[in-house]
């Protein structure tokens, strides 16, 4: 095995993952710099135990301008009664801690973006040291896994919860099962552009029960999806059996990805106009948005067609657009 070369990660815990009742503390990480010769990055960790059982790993600020992922799970740290728990959760509810302090998706001490970043390495960058630390010492400990996103500041989606088709389809199935419990108004079997270097991948590869989302975006959180990712929590904790009562059960749409026909990506930057909004379906061929361009008025703009029949799950947020961005996202309904 290739870890056993690897030296031990140089981020150490100031809480034990061991002992029973609530915990809050750091993982803290040597970071020598200009502005503390001796100092540390510390990310904030809560680990909350009672017994035996089992383990949810929850985790929010993956990428540090996603909010709904924080902001339940800095709500959940503060509430989570050792008493209500059987077994144990650890929660990090900002990942990258130095991206999310910088409100960015990347890291503003390396431009690590942590997603791409695993299985990391203990002499490698932050970034890297934070993901090795991830699938070296917390990974292991974890039988359930929910990894918090939404759009950030280029993207926004339809609010949904998701897990990926997997080789091994009993650990797919429960996967699924967990999507389910969790109740978005949507649920997604998930295609990822470009799979190597994610958590997810690095998680599933360990045989681990796997779930993420993507609620909304645009670089803010909204009341509303707020309060989806507070009230899935929630529900994955139930449905673990780590805390007691009945799930919250929400009605969802369930969503698939089939193909790489889902993207389109702007092949000229301009100024994005939409002609259809989040959750509306468009037919094969049909204009999704329209890149209007500003050099100079008199031009065409670029038609961004749809290449399949579908429900619009994501689109690009701000106003302007680059060449090579993603416009949108097309999802059928299963
Ligand atoms: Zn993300």
């Amino acid at each position: 095995m290739r870890e056993q070369h690897l030296r031990p990660s140089p981020i150490s815990a100031t809480v034990d993952f061991e002992a029973d009742g609530a915990q809050h503390g750091f993982l803290r990480l040597p970071h020598s710099r200009d502005d503390s010769a001796w100092g540390s990055v510390m990310i904030p960790i809560t680990v909350v135990k009672n017994g035996e059982g089992p383990t949810a790993l929850l985790t929010g600020g993956n990428h540090g301008d996603e909010y709904e992922g924080p902001i339940a799970l800095f709500d959940l740290a503060l509430k989570l009664d050792p008493a209500e728990v059987r077994g144990r959760v650890i929660i990090a509810p900002a990942m990258n801690y130095p991206a999310f302090l910088a409100g960015t998706r990347t890291s503003p001490i390396d431009k690590g973006n942590m997603n791409r970043s695993f299985p990391g390495k203990p002499d490698g960058t932050v970034t890297e040291k934070i993901a090795d630390y991830f699938r070296r010492v917390l990974l292991p400990l974890a039988d359930i896994v929910l990894d918090f996103h939404s759009g950030g500041r280029t993207l926004d989606f339809l609010p949904f919860c998701a897990a990926h088709i997997l080789p091994d389809k009993a650990q797919e199935a429960k996967a699924f099962e967990f999507v389910r419990a969790f109740g978005a108004p949507y649920s997604m079997k998930m295609l990822e552009i470009d799979a190597v270097g994610m958590y997810d991948t690095a998680a599933e590869e360990m045989g681990k029960i796997f779930i993420t989302t993507e609620l909304g975006g645009g670089g803010s959180a909204t009341a509303l999806t707020a309060a989806i990712a507070k009230r899935g929590v929630a529900n994955v904790l139930r449905h673990a059996g780590i805390i007691a009562g009945e799930i919250e059960a929400q009605p969802t749409e369930w969503l698939d990805m089939p193909s790489g026909d889902c993207f389109a990506f702007a092949e000229d930057g301009g100024l994005v106009e939409f002609l259809v909004d989040l959750g509306e379906t468009v037919e094969q061929d049909a204009v999704i948005a329209r890149i209007l361009p500003v050099g100079r008025t008199g031009e065409k703009p670029f038609e961004i067609r749809a290449r399949m029949k579908g429900l619009l799950a994501a689109r690009h947020y701000p106003g302007l657009i680059k060449a090579g961005d993603c416009c949108a996202v097309l999802a059928v309904t299963v």
